[in-house]
């Protein structure tokens, strides 16, 4: 009797095909098997490339990471981008991967609020010194600037009031001293801006939110315009266990894939809405980056032309009780605290991204009790334009 090489805890091949799947496989496997310790050496040497654990890398990740790179327009020579399980992670993947304790970061003051906390809380706990500072003037991040510093972290436009940093300044102000710009790129998206092109060293992202766009798979990203800076955050994401798994980054790029149309649909609608609302009883201000009554029109037409991306802030005539009432009227549209979503939601400050401020707090920001945050999805725009009026006139 001839010996039966099978069984069902081998770990078999898949059957040969000529022919290839279209949509990327995903690839689940943890481990990667190889033919001998000779080819486990050229790969380590990087004279073949392979996968060898997942945690340091898989193909669902190198195929996310290189459509990030390529819309944040990375030269290859730069070296790759590093996909992280959270915006969150991507950030502290960054940071944890190139400071030192005792460096100092002057960071913006109206970051997304985890990272907020991030530079107020946690990071000062680990020995990294924070100032913040505000980004729409590039004189008092200057001012902020120490001989420790080493690194400047803004967001182009902040959240929830849409004021547009003034990045040539900071740009400058980085260039001037030495320092590392990073940009978290999360509301602008590469398809208003690119930070590369505009003096940022270090980019990051949440894709859980327009990038990936179904609210369905939390992820980030992050990259430098070096090798060594693309090293350093790979090494800490893989170290500190920071790296997304195979589903999720499948998830991504499958969203990824329709990240140009739905971004010009739902910025087409958001202009519209934005215009809508302006001539809507019971709406006391409109913010919309590329409006004309914008503070910061002028330089948001010179950083992202016509691309005010999905955004759109408004103040209602009233206070809780009228915002409830509205949001109670626009049964429709999810009322959640995200962004990026392929369909619109809506968000209240005041009760969940800044419910850490005081009153006065949030009035020095503008962020009134009437303050609502729409992230603008691809619906029909007469639709959605028709229901959040609608909504509007039945609240105030
Ligand atoms: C959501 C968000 C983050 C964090 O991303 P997660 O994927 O939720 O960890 C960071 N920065 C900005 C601007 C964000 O909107």
């Amino acid at each position: 009797m001839t010996e039966d090489p099978r069984s069902i805890v081998r770990r078999q091949s898949v059957p040969h095909s000529v022919s290839r799947p279209v949509v990327t496989p995903i690839y689940p496997s943890v481990v990667y098997r190889s033919t001998d310790a000779d080819e486990l050496d050229s790969q380590y040497e990087g004279r073949a490339s392979g996968y060898t654990y997942a945690r340091e890398g898989h193909p669902n990740a190198s195929v996310l990471a290189e459509k990030i790179d390529w819309l944040e327009g990375m030269d290859p020579a730069w070296g790759k981008g590093t996909v992280m399980g959270s915006g969150m992670g991507a950030i502290s993947a960054m940071l944890l991967g190139i400071l030192q304790a005792g460096d100092h970061i002057v960071a913006g003051d109206q970051l997304y609020g985890r990272s907020l906390r991030l530079m107020t809380k946690d990071l000062p706990r680990l020995g990294y010194e924070i100032t913040l500072a505000d980004p729409t003037d590039a004189g008092a991040i200057a001012a902020a600037i120490r001989p420790e510093t080493r690194m400047i972290l803004v967001e182009v436009v902040s959240n929830p009031t849409l004021r547009v940093a003034d990045m040539e300044g900071i740009a400058r102000v980085a260039r001037e001293h030495d320092v590392l710009l990073v940009v978290d790129n999360t509301f602008t998206t590469p398809r208003a801006f690119r930070p590369f092109e505009h003096g940022a060293d270090i980019v990051i992202h949440s894709i859980t939110k327009l990038l990936a766009g179904h609210s369905d798979v939390t992820l980030g990203w992050a990259a430098g315009r070096t090798p060594e800076l693309n090293t350093a955050i790979y090494d800490a994401a893989v170290t500190w266990g920071m790296t997304g798994s195979p589903f999720d980054c499948w998830l991504a790029e499958r969203g990824l894939h329709t990240f140009e149309l739905r971004y010009d649909r739902a910025q087409a609608n958001a202009t519209a809405l934005a215009e809508a609302l302006v001539s809507t009883q019971g709406v006391a201000s409109v913010l919309y980056p590329t409006r004309p009554d914008h503070p910061d029109h002028n330089r948001a037409k010179a950083l992202l032309g016509d691309q005010g991306a999905n955004m759109v802030s408004f103040r209602l005539d009233g206070g809780r009780e009228t915002v409830n009432q509205f949001l109670h009227a626009a049964e429709h549209i999810a009322f959640a605290p995200t962004l990026g979503d392929i369909g619109t939601t809506l968000s209240h400050p005041a009760s969940s991204s800044h419910r850490g401020l005081t009153e006065a707090g949030r009035l020095a920001l503008g962020i009134t009790e009437g303050f609502i945050r729409t992230s603008v999805g691809c619906e029909d725009p007469d639709q959605l334009i028709g229901e959040i009026t609608k909504a509007i006139a039945k609240a105030v």
